[in-house]
């Protein structure tokens, strides 16, 4: 054998224990069902107009599928699949007609035994950009309609891939914090503050409204606000949610804190609508807490709420998490509809961060989506990271729901999350989170539209109010 043969397949074969590796350290093969990617299978199949969709990885000697969408399909051989087709070309394979495709279907019976009449098949790539497996769809009837956006779909779909088997990876690593050794002066602090201190804190009148300006990223006109609850603590000083909110919901104070809460946000809108009618095209979005989601007759609360404030049912949001969903499906399910029949938006808060994203997205009535600002910070460390972001904000498009990024700091994230197409924002470069005095100045700027910095892009849309 001639030397530069023996090199390659060297070279080829040191390729593969890497990327062996690499499949091995996501921990993936054999493993139970997940929502998650079932959810992308789904996702794939409908948007493709498919009959069937895999989500596989290939180890050295199988194909090894862990969700199949209209198939059955568990395993099969690495050699009758068609892994090996896209490791070799390295990119998203489209085969219009497999009978018209020679290595295809002399090689690959299964296939043709199965009824597929074309595939398109998209590399599901590590971190580190190796192919581990791959995410295809079938079609049997002839002549099916492929096209680039649905083959950049399907790129997107398998990019999420790998952010959800990062994510697993990142769960595995989570050490968690050692639990009793903390010193006395610590501890001493640990049941603070107490249900007592909370009622307290609501009686007194000592919680605040804080409000941070969301804005349209194309014309940086302020179009709604979320109001961001703190504590103004006598001794303490200003107190924020991280270090009371899970007391509160353990302790279920944070029925009344929330009632408080939805009371003071209409009654805001009520008075910035007095101010100025133009207010009225302002949304103000309130964070509900898995506990109060989850309560008995919110929908009757919440209109009853409105009612009293007088505030139009248009103008509130609620931002929900997936955890407050997780709880009870059927019943989180319920209220939502109860919640939109209203007519108030609903937004799903932190997404990406929590368990079942994909599922929930599909099944639950939300308006709009909010991109956790985990990603957003981490969108300029590199491609993998921007990655995520990108596809969240083409599965909301898909989706047709709106998408709103959280935690945009600078510039530089302004200008790429412009340029793939996300609608809102939400960050410190717009603005921190503000008393309600500090935004009712914001709102009197012309058209709402905030003023440029150094760098910003300008802006692409005139001024309508
Ligand atoms: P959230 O709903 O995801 O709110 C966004 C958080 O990100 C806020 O923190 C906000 O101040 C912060 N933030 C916004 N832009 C930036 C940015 O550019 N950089 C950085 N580093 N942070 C940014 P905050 O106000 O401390 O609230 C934390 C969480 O507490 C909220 O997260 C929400 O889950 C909860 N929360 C706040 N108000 C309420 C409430 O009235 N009821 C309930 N149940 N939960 C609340
Ligand atoms: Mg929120
Ligand atoms: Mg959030």
């Amino acid at each position: 054998m001639p030397q530069a043969q023996v090199e390659t397949d060297r070279a080829e074969e040191l390729q593969e224990t890497e990327r062996l590796a690499e499949l091995e350290s996501y921990g993936i093969l054999d493993t139970p069902p997940d929502a998650r990617f079932d959810a992308i299978t789904r996702l794939a199949a409908e948007y493709c107009g498919g009959d069937t969709a895999l989500l596989s990885f290939a180890d050295k000697t199988r194909v090894w599928t862990k969700s199949h969408w209209g198939s059955r399909l568990r395993e099969l051989p690495r050699e009758n699949s068609i892994f090996d087709m896209v490791l070799a070309a390295g990119r998203t394979l489209t085969i219009p007609d497999v009978r018209l495709c020679e290595g295809f279907s002399e090689r690959k019976p299964h296939f043709r035994q199965r009824g597929a009449r074309a595939v398109v098949a998209s590399p599901v790539r590590s971190a580190a950009g190796r192919i581990v497996g791959m995410l295809s769809v079938s079609f049997h009837a002839p002549n099916p309609e492929i096209t680039p956006e649905k083959t950049a779909m399907l790129e997107s779909l398998a990019e999420m891939v790998t952010s959800l088997l990062e994510l697993g990876k990142l769960r595995r690593m989570t050490v968690h914090p050692a639990v009793g050794c903390a010193g006395a002066e610590e501890t001493a602090d640990e049941n603070w503050p107490t249900r007592g201190d909370l009622q307290q804190a609501v009686d007194n009148g000592e919680l605040v409204l804080h409000f941070q300006p969301e804005v349209d990223l194309m014309s940086r006109r302020i179009v709604g606000v979320e109001a961001l609850l703190r504590w103004q603590h006598p001794e303490r000083g200003l107190i924020y949610p991280k270090d009371f909110i899970d007391r509160a919901e353990e302790t279920g104070v944070i029925l009344p804190i929330g009632d408080w809460v939805m009371a003071e946000a209409c009654r805001q809108i009520r008075q910035w609508n007095l101010d100025d009618a133009r207010n009225n095209s302002l949304r103000v979005f309130v964070n509900l807490s898995a506990r109060q989601f989850l309560r008995e007759g919110l929908a009757d609360h919440v209109e009853s709420l409105l009612l009293q404030s007088g505030a139009p049912s248009y103008q509130l949001g609620l931002e929900v998490t997936e955890s407050s969903l997780m709880t009870n499906m059927s019943a989180a399910r319920a209220v939502l509809a109860d919640l939109r029949e209203l007519g108030v938006s609903l937004l799903m808060d932190d997404f990406g961060t929590g368990y079942s994203s994909l599922n929930y997205l599909h099944s639950f009535p939300f308006d709009v989506l909010k991109i956790d600002r985990s990603f957003v910070g981490r969108m300029t460390e590199g491609e993998q990271p921007l990655q995520i972001v990108r596809t969240i904000i083409e599965l909301a498009r898909v989706l047709n729901m709106g998408v709103v990024a959280e935690g945009i700091e600078t510039v530089e994230q302004y200008r790429l999350l412009r340029q793939m197409g996300c609608r809102y924002g939400q960050g410190y470069l717009f603005g921190k989170p503000m008393t309600a005095e500090a935004l009712t100045e914001l709102l009197k700027l012309p058209g709402r539209i905030l003023p440029e910095r150094e760098g910003m892009p300008s802006l692409s849309v005139l001024r309508t109010a």
